[in-house]
């Protein structure tokens, strides 16, 4: 493990590599606790020299492992932000071995406004990696993300919930790496989370996500879906806040989890494609099945109502596998290529 004295700072970069557009006060080898802002420029029509205030804290105590914590990747996904705030505001310094760098708002102008994508340039951080100095402000904090924090970090835990479109059960996400050395780091550290279920997910290959870029950068990576629907779950941010306990003792950053986790070990994957069901049609969709139904291949999942043509029938929509109901659509509209349902299989290592 990289350990905290092997850091690379943004004003440590040679001449001709870009530079990060983003300044703080945080000093990342100081001891204690820091709750400061990143501060990216910007100048929209009403504020000609001002900045987006992006909170960051810094807990350190002497050596041992750096572990990012980010919440608020997605600006309507609010356990892992609210778990943060705990962290932030209770943990004392003296009881850690090691450095947490906390950014539980990342994209500020999301989670300013409860949306997932940015209300500044439109774009969703979590397909902007590994973004660009010149970009948009969104890209511009990704940037800072993956090229001045990653390179810190031995380990990378990125909080999500199901967002305003959909409801997801409660779970710890493995980001696929393809060294299985790595990829065994990944799976130890997501199955010390404990959640309720754990589920390999790789965005259907997608690499611009900021935990596709953490496995790229060698850190061990954990992700989390924790409930939905835009809003907040109780249960959910029980298992949120005891995950990343146990996470930070995992990691030795804490002293050993009490109670000891319950030990849930079964690996579930999205099974690629198949593990989708998405509408064909405008109208409302019916699902069939609540979370963890078990559904077979062909069968029914449920049907898109033309409310206002009721003498048409609904079209139904069928499930593409075998497997267990994990996330369902939240608002009931839909227009053709909404993602309605998605259902997880036994893990095989293969995420065809
Ligand atoms: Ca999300």
């Amino acid at each position: 493990m990289r350990t905290a004295a092997g850091t690379a700072r943004s004003g440590d970069a040679v001449a001709d590599a870009p530079r990060t557009t983003i300044f703080t006060d945080v000093d990342y080898e100081k001891n204690g606790k820091q709750v400061v802002f990143l501060r990216l420029p910007h100048s929209p029509h009403d504020d000609a020299w001002g900045v987006i205030p992006i909170p960051i804290c810094v807990i350190k105590n002497g050596t041992g492992p750096t572990v990012i914590l980010e919440g608020g990747n997605h600006g309507d996904e609010y356990e892992g932000p609210i778990a943060l705030g705990h962290l932030i505001r209770d943990l004392d310094p003296a009881r850690i071995q090691g450095r947490l760098i906390i950014i539980p708002a990342v994209n500020q102008p999301a989670v300013a406004r409860g949306q997932r994508v940015s209300p500044d340039d439109g774009k969703n951080f979590n397909r902007t990696f590994p973004g660009s100095p010149t970009g948009t402000a969104t890209e511009q904090i990704s940037f800072y993300v993956n090229s001045v924090l990653f390179p810190m970090a031995d380990a990378f835990i990125d909080l999500h919930s199901g967002g305003s479109s959909l409801s997801i059960v409660p779970s710890a996400i493995i980001e696929p790496a393809p060294d299985p050395a790595h990829m065994k780091r990944n799976i130890d550290a997501v199955l010390a989370f404990d959640a309720p279920m754990t589920v390999v997910i790789n965005n259907l290959g997608d690499p611009r996500t900021s935990t596709a870029s953490a496995v790229r950068a060698g850190l061990t990576t954990v992700g989390t879906e924790m409930g939905g629907g835009g809003t907040v779950s109780a249960a959910a941010l029980k298992v949120c806040r005891r995950g990343v306990d146990n996470l930070l003792a995992h990691f030795g950053v804490l002293p050993p989890a009490k109670p000891a986790p319950a030990g849930h070990t079964q690996l579930m994957q999205i099974p690629g494609s198949k593990g989708y069901v998405f509408a064909t049609t405008d109208g409302v969709f019916e699902p069939f099945h609540e979370h963890g139904a078990q559904v077979h291949e062909g069968e029914p999942a449920g049907q898109v109502h033309h409310l206002t043509d009721p003498g048409r029938a609904p079209q139904v929509l069928r499930y593409p596998t075998d497997g267990v109901v994990y996330g369902k659509r939240q608002p009931g509209l839909v227009k053709p290529g909404n993602c309605c349902l998605v259902v997880v299989t036994p893990y095989t290592g293969q995420l065809a």
